[in-house]
């Protein structure tokens, strides 16, 4: 949520608005916004004005009674039913155009950093630096669903026999690799000052609109309908949750992790990767959730911080990638800054989305309503940021791809070998 007294204070801010919500391809009129918002506020006005009236008569015709003025008390009883009937509609018109307001409220994004580029899709992003040499194979290398299906590691069919598309099975050493790329994650996290937290992935619908994945990511959500909890597509919701409502201390940052299950509809993404593990309808994340003051410079020393982290640990996984700057149009409704971070998979010759870097400055926090008290003792929102640690299956594409050798067999990096009981090399199995 932005602040509204933001949005109020100029016609400047409302066409920065405007032009937000066109560039993140949000059907929201902010003219309909502020006038929505106008009348609301005068109603309620004119509500409270009624109000107060009524409550003076009243008072008035208890004195006149108690002097014995019945006739003048009397007058005073026909103009106080006048005006229940005038605030009966005041008030009727008021709840109108207040739920109005609050629908348009609910689509109101957030700005974007200066520094934001702008464009229409992921097409547009922009990089910002590259680490590692893709390789260069001398030899006819294989996709990781070949590669899984030669070492066991991995099969789909039997994933889709049990649970439809876009479903797998992740069995023996991959089930491992699996668990390990997440414990790598979760040690690195836990010695960087982060709190591990085991997490509810069934939330109520106010945890999925207070950390803004809903109303517009609604339809990428699972539903359970007789509970109507929905299931979580990221940690991040009851990571963010875990404080909604709450004042808070971010004398310094609240660092927050969590390896989670993940579960998304990917309604929408068609007949977009449907080959092997890139996108599922369920994998694990091991996420970063940061909460700081509301300071710009903080949040942003703090998405480098995060953005490091996952770049580290993909350096453990020896893996090349590259981190692009998010533009306008891939970004989410909340995303103030992003940098998304891509990792080379051979079999699609190219870089691959693998992690997520968002700075949201303080829109979730208005949203969840966490708040923390400043130097002067003032209430303010604090910021929320978050990034992916490791998301996985997703990372075994590169893994198992990158560091596939001649002979069919795949290397583990050092760093995950104590993970995997000091495995050096998957080798097919006889
Ligand atoms: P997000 O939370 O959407 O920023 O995604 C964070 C990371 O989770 C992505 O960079 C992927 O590595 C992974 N991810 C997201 N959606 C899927 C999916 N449907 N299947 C597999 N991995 C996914």
């Amino acid at each position: 949520m932005l602040d509204m007294k933001w949005v109020r204070e100029s016609a400047e801010n409302q066409e920065q608005l405007q032009r937000v919500a066109d560039q993140k391809g949000i059907a929201l009129s902010v003219a309909e916004l502020v006038e929505l918002d106008e009348q609301r506020r005068a109603l309620l006005l004119a509500v409270e004005g009624l109000r107060q009236k009524r409550n003076t008569m009243s008072l008035d015709i208890s004195n006149h009674m108690k002097q014995g003025q019945r006739e003048e008390a009397e007058l005073l009883k026909q103009q106080v039913k006048a005006i229940n009937t005038e605030l009966d509609i005041q008030e009727g018109l008021h709840r109108e155009v207040d739920a109005a307001y609050n629908e348009l409220l609910i689509l109101v994004p957030n700005i974007v950093s200066p520094d934001t580029p702008v464009g229409a899709s992921d097409q547009d992003n922009v990089e910002v630096k590259r680490v590692g040499q893709p390789p260069e194979f001398e030899f006819e290398y294989r996709d990781h669903v070949t590669l899984g299906e030669l070492h066991r590691l991995i099969d789909i069919p039997r994933g889709v026999k049990t649970a439809g598309t876009r479903s797998y099975y992740l069995t023996g050493i991959g089930a491992m690799l699996h668990r390990a790329v997440q414990q790598l994650a979760v040690d690195m996290l836990t010695t960087r000052g982060f709190t591990l937290m085991d997490v509810p992935l069934t939330v109520r619908t106010e945890a999925m609109q207070n950390t803004a994945f809903f109303p517009l990511g609604q339809d990428q959500a699972f539903h359970i309908a007789e509970e109507d909890k929905w299931l979580v597509g990221t940690s991040e919701v009851p990571l963010v949750s875990f404080y909604s409502g709450e004042i808070v201390d971010v004398t310094q940052p609240i660092r927050l992790a969590a390896a989670s299950l993940c579960f998304r509809s990917e309604v929408g993404s068609g007949g977009r990767d449907v080959h092997g593990l890139y996108r599922v309808h369920q994998f694990a994340k091991v996420e970063q959730v940061v909460l700081c003051e509301a300071s710009e410079e903080t949040s942003e020393q703090l998405l480098q911080e995060i953005t490091a982290n996952a770049e580290e640990l993909l350096q453990m996984l020896e893996l090349p990638y590259r981190v692009v700057a998010v533009c306008t149009g891939d970004m989410s409704q909340k995303t103030y800054k992003q940098y998304d971070i891509e990792t080379w998979m051979p079999s699609r010759a190219a870089y691959g989305e693998t992690h997520s870097s968002s700075d949201l400055l303080d829109f979730q926090a208005r949203r969840s309503n966490i708040r923390y008290r400043d130097a002067e003792g003032k209430l303010r929102y604090c910021h929320t940021l978050n990034n992916t640690a490791v998301a996985s299956p997703r990372i075994l594409i590169p893994l198992l791809e990158n560091h596939q050798q001649e002979d069919g067999s795949i290397l583990i990096p050092q760093a995950l070998r104590p993970y995997l009981n000091g495995m050096e090399r998957i080798t097919p199995p006889s």
